[in-house]
C-alpha cells in the first residue's frame, strides 16, 4: 500500500515535506555497515536427516543467494533489491519450500504466500494463496509499489499479476517428487486429521520457507518472506509468512525480521513485530529481543521455528527453537557465515 499517499494528504495541510519523506528515519548511514541475512526454513534438521551431498547442496545455494544480495548492497543498491535477489534464487531452487519445490496442499496442488516490507517508509506488500505466480516475492513487491493495498489473495492477486506483466506458470511447475512423497506420508500420518496430528505433521514436513533481511549503505532496512506454507494444508489455510507483523517486519527505527516455523503460533504471537517492538520500546538488543520471543514466549506456548533479525547498525541474530535452521549472514565486507544445525 502506498502509505505515502495518505501521508501526503496529511502533511500537505501543514508542511511542505516531500511525499517521499521516510516515515522512519534511517539510523546514521554507515558505508561499512551494510549487511544481509537469509534463512531457508527451520525444523527437524539434524545431521542424521541430511546426507553429505544434501548438506553441500544447501550450503552452496544459501551462499549463492546470500552473495547475490550482498553484491547489490556492496554496489550501493537498496536493501529492497537485495532481499528480492536473494529470495528469488531460493524460490527458483527445488531445495526450499518456496516457488519451485513448494509443499503440496492436501488436495495435491500448491498455494503460495509471500510478503515484503520497507523499513524506511513502512510500506508493505503481500500475497496469499496464489497458484500460478512463478516468483511470489516479486508479486508482493508489485502489490506494495503498484497497488493501493497491502495484501491480495487468490484469483484477484493473479489477475493483478497478469495486469502487472508478472510471469505466470502452470501449478505443476512447482511440483517435485520429494515434496509429493512428503504429502503421501503426511496424508497417512494425518489419518483423521485431528489437531494433534497436524501439529506433529508441522514439525516433520514443512520446513523450507525462505526469508531475507538486509540493511543498505543508506541505513535502510527491508525484510521479505516467501513460502508454500505447510504440507497437506486445507481449506485455503494461510500461515504467518504473508502477514505483516507475524512473518515479516521492517522498521528502520528498530529492526527487520523474517520468520519461519509453525505459522499459527507466529500469527497469534505477532512474532516479527513483537521482536522489533521490544527493540524499539524496551531498548533491547536484537539478541535479547529475539531470544526472549523465540525461547521464552513462543516455545512454552508450543510454537516451533525461528527468525532472522537485523538492525540498522548491522547487528544480526538468528535464533530458533528447532533442531536446525538453514541460515546465512554477511556483514559489511566480512566473510559469509552459513549454518544449518544448532552447533
Ligand atoms: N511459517 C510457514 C507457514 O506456517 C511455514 C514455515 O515457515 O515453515 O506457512
Amino acid at each position: 500500500m502506498k502509505l505515502s499517499t495518505f501521508a501526503a494528504a496529511l502533511v500537505a495541510v501543514s508542511t511542505t515535506l516531500s511525499v517521499a519523506q521516510p516515515v522512519s528515519a534511517a539510523v546514521t548511514a554507515d558505508e561499512d555497515k551494510f549487511a544481509i541475512a537469509i534463512h531457508g526454513g527451520a525444523g527437524t534438521i539434524t545431521r542424521a536427516h541430511l546426507t553429505d551431498e544434501q548438506e553441500a547442496a544447501y550450503t552452496a545455494k544459501l551462499t549463492e543467494a546470500l552473495n547475490a544480495g550482498h553484491r547489490i548492497l556492496e554496489d550501493g543498491g537498496t536493501s529492497m533489491d537485495a532481499v528480492i535477489a536473494a529470495i528469488q534464487i531460493m524460490e527458483a531452487s527445488p531445495l526450499f519450500n518456496a516457488g519451485l519445490g513448494a509443499v503440496y496442499t492436501f488436495d495435491g496442488g500448491h498455494e503460495l504466500d509471500a510478503s515484503i516490507m520497507d523499513g524506511a517508509t513502512l510500506e508493505a506488500g503481500a500475497v496469499a494463496g496464489v497458484k500460478t505466480i512463478k516468483s511470489p516475492i516479486a508479486l508482493a513487491r508489485s502489490v506494495m509499489e503498484h497497488s493501493v493495498h497491502v495484501m491480495l489473495s487468490g484469483e484477484g492477486a493473479e489477475q493483478f499479476a497478469a495486469e502487472q506483466g508478472l510471469e505466470q506458470v502452470a501449478n505443476d511447475y512447482f511440483d517435485t517428487e520429494y515434496r509429493f512423497e512428503q504429502l503421501e506420508q503426511a496424508r497417512e500420518d494425518l489419518g483423521v486429521a485431528d489437531k494433534q496430528a497436524y501439529v506433529e505433521l508441522d514439525n516433520n514436513y514443512k520446513y523450507g520457507t525462505v526469508g531475507a533481511v538486509a540493511v543498505d549503505k543508506q541505513g535502510n532496512l527491508s525484510a521479505a518472506t516467501s513460502t508454500g506454507g505447510m504440507t497437506a494444508k486445507r481449506y485455503g489455510r494461510i500461515g504467518d509468512s504473508p502477514i505483516i507483523g507475524a512473518g515479516t517486519w521492517a522498521d528502520n527505527s528498530s529492526c527487520a525480521v523474517s520468520a519461519t516455523g509453525h505459522g499459527e503460533y507466529f500469527i497469534r504471537y505477532h512474532v516479527a513485530a513483537d521482536i522489533c517492538s521490544r527493540v524499539k520500546y524496551l531498548g533491547e538488543s536484537v539478541e535479547t529481543a529475539g531470544d526472549t520471543v523465540i525461547h521464552d514466549v513462543l516455545l512454552p506456548a508450543g510454537g516451533t521455528g525461528g527468525v532472522i533479525i537485523l538492525d540498522a547498525r548491522g547487528n544480526v541474530h538468528m535464533p530458533f527453537n528447532t533442531e536446525g535452521m538453514y541460515r546465512a549472514s554477511r556483514v559489511g565486507n566480512g566473510e559469509a557465515e552459513v549454518a544449518i544445525y544448532q552447533d
